[in-house]
């Protein structure tokens, strides 16, 4: 597998990356007011417009007309989007919509099919794509779905380290086990690694502690859910931020580059 660098790609990088915004994009003004004071901050604004819930019932996403929201305010004010793509519509929309990156969410990275023909619908395109882990614990589905990727011709590929399921109780929503992103960065150095502290804690108070860690293992950069009014969320309340109370947490981390 061929990889490529982030400073290659991305010239502005400036270690760490950061992508933060809400969860889901759920109306024009949450999407405002969780954009708008943070656009300065982050190389990325990322909110959900299809979002996978893993049972029915819950909100899953106004899907296009989201992206319409998007679109309106970054005429207004501009900035990068990001969002999860699972179905070659998603990835047309993405197009049609000019977002900057994508991501594969840990539900789709686990299914071969999915993600073979989600691959292919990238055929051309000089989208960034970034692969979260399976909700699992294996190394192999997350490298075969990058393979997959990276056969397809997409060349500005990152991975993100969302953490695994576990049916025992934890501290954590989804147990980090280090190794397994750092298995993965130690055959493939280049490759970009951002870490998702959010969708580890799945509680607020522990973001900060898991992303330093993040940090302390060299990893290129960070994914942290924001929102303006967080206990009020429509998906994940429990673990995005205040937006007010991103800058804090961004300024407190410290960067360590001697790890590796
Ligand atoms: C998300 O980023 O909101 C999300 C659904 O993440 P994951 O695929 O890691 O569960
Ligand atoms: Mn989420």
């Amino acid at each position: 597998m061929v990889v490529r660098e982030l400073k290659d790609w991305y010239p502005q990088y400036n270690k760490p990356l950061l992508i933060s915004g809400p969860c889901s994009v759920e109306t024009e003004e949450q999407l405002r007011n969780s954009v708008l004071p943070i656009i300065d901050k982050v190389d990325f604004v990322r909110g959900g417009i299809w979002k996978p819930r893993t049972r029915p019932g819950n909100f899953e996403g106004h899907g296009e007309r989201a992206l319409q929201w998007v679109q309106a305010l970054r005429k207004e004010t501009p900035f990068k989007f990001a969002m999860e793509v699972a179905t070659p519509e998603h990835v047309e929309l993405a197009h049609q919509y000019e977002v900057d990156l994508v991501w594969i969410g840990a539900r789709t990275t686990v299914n071969p099919f999915n993600v073979a023909e989600l691959a292919e619908s990238f055929k051309g395109s000089e989208l960034p794509v970034f692969i979260k882990n399976p909700i699992h614990a294996e190394l192999s589905l997350w490298k075969g779905a990058l393979e997959r990727f990276s056969k397809a011709g997409v060349s500005k590929l990152g991975a993100i380290h969302r953490g695994f399921h576990s049916y025992q109780k934890n501290k954590y929503r989804n147990v980090p086990m280090w190794q397994i992103p750092l298995d993965l960065k130690s055959e493939f150095p280049e490759l970009p690694l951002l870490c998702d502290p959010s969708h580890i804690a799945g509680d607020r108070g522990l973001v900060a502690e898991i992303a330093q860690r993040a940090l302390d293992l060299n990893y290129d950069g960070l994914m942290i859910e924001s929102h303006c009014k967080p206990d009020a969320a429509w998906s994940d309340a429990a673990q995005q931020i205040a937006t007010a109370n991103l800058p804090d947490l961004i300024n407190g981390l410290l960067l360590r580059d001697d790890v590796f």
